[in-house]
């Protein structure tokens, strides 16, 4: 294991700002994790778990102790129970497990194409998108508990999962560092297509998508979004969705339409964020005047989706956030709700 210092941090992630990693080591193995994890206690370093890096932003002064890239690879497949169990390493990228679990015509992770990041990084907020979560298809999670230096195997109700939450970032954030994810999918299974999104995509379609072009048909919309890692597209310098979709009560609900009635504008109904009783981040975003595209200094909206902050190639950390501040304020005066960030910030 190669201990690195001073590694700048902004080119490992999709954000792109933040300064660099006092000390840097990348494991392949549970023993050279095991490893790192030993070297940063008897340093007494801080220790900051990296994967793909496209759900950070990290600050301008980086990261004061060890930061540990998870390259642990893998990707192995047995048949249990009618389902296809696939045990992948936390290093792989999750796309390409995506690819290699629909080129063998298993069903349950299609909808959940081109997200980028690592395979470890999907159960930590629970990866969701079009219709679907990986805590549908998460059978364990096998990870390196800080507490006792145990291995443990975590079976799917354990790790907690609901929107974009799981023990890994609420309860029990910072104990776990996640080895292995162990995915239950259905062979020749029927892709799910119950998002506007895709039925407007397949609308008229002869007979039913195939996985492969439900994949194809997700991996296009979201390069429509600026949400596909696009060689080229500026719009994905970002963290992809910026604020979490907010949960309302229902007082809350009605104090939301009734600023919206003085607006004169209508609050926008999806069935799948009503059946979680969620709003869209991004309408509210857009409904206090970061319209796509705005912003003419080094940070902005998207110019493909309201809720995606974008460097546009020379921000800081500091822009970023400011920016951030900005729309948090402005949404709260104007609908009275405060977004959550669903981007970590790391070294702030
Ligand atoms: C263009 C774009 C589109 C996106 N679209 C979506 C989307 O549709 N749906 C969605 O849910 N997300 C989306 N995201 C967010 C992001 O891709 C996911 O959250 C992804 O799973 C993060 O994984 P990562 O490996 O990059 O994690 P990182 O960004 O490296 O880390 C994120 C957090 O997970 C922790 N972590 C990472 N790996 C491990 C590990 N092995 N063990 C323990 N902790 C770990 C880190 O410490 C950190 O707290 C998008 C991001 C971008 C840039």
């Amino acid at each position: 294991m190669l201990l690195q210092e001073n590694v700048p941090l902004a080119p490992l992630t999709t954000m792109q700002v933040g300064g660099p990693a006092r000390y840097f080591v990348e494991a392949h193995t549970h023993i050279e994790v095991s490893e790192a994890v030993g070297l940063a206690r008897s340093r007494n370093l801080p220790l900051f778990v990296l994967g793909g890096g496209s759900n950070l932003v990290i600050s301008d002064a980086g990261w004061p102790g060890l930061v540990l890239k998870i390259a642990v690879p893998g990707i192995e497949v047995r048949s249990e129970e009618g389902k296809s169990l696939f045990e992948v390493g936390a290093g792989e990228t999750w796309d390409k497990f995506v690819a290699r679990a629909l080129a063998r015509n298993c069903a349950g992770i299609e909808c959940l194409s081109g997200i980028p990041g690592s395979v470890g990084g999907t159960p930590v907020q629970n990866v969701g998108a079009y219709g679907q979560e990986v805590a549908e298809t998460i059978a364990s999670v096998l990870a390196f508990d800080l507490r006792d230096g145990q291995v443990r195997e975590l079976c799917s109700e354990a790790c907690g999962f609901s929107y974009r939450t799981s023990i890994f970032n609420s309860s029990h954030r910072g104990r776990y560092i996640i080895l292995r994810a162990t995915y239950a999918l259905i062979p020749d299974g029927q892709p799910h297509i119950q998002y506007a999104d895709l039925k407007k995509y397949f609308a008229g379609w002869n007979g039913t998508p195939t996985l492969a072009e439900t994949r194809d048909a997700v991996r296009k919309i979201r390069a429509s979004k600026g949400m596909l890692i696009s060689p080229g597209d500026d719009d994905c310098r970002s963290a992809g969705s910026f604020f979490k979709n907010p949960v309302l009560s229902p007082e809350q609900y009605q104090e939301l339409t009734a600023r919206a009635v003085v607006r004169n504008v209508q609050v926008p109904s999806y069935p799948a964020l009503d059946a979680l009783k969620k709003v869209s981040a991004a309408w509210l975003v857009e409904h206090s005047g970061f319209s796509k595209g705005f912003g003419d200094g080094p940070v902005g909206i998207s110019s493909k989706h309201a809720l995606a902050i974008v460097n546009r190639g020379e921000a800081t950390a500091a822009d970023i956030v400011a920016f951030k501040d900005l729309i948090r304020q402005r949404v709260e005066d104007i609908w009275g709700i405060r977004l959550e960030p669903e981007p970590v910030f790391v070294g702030f």
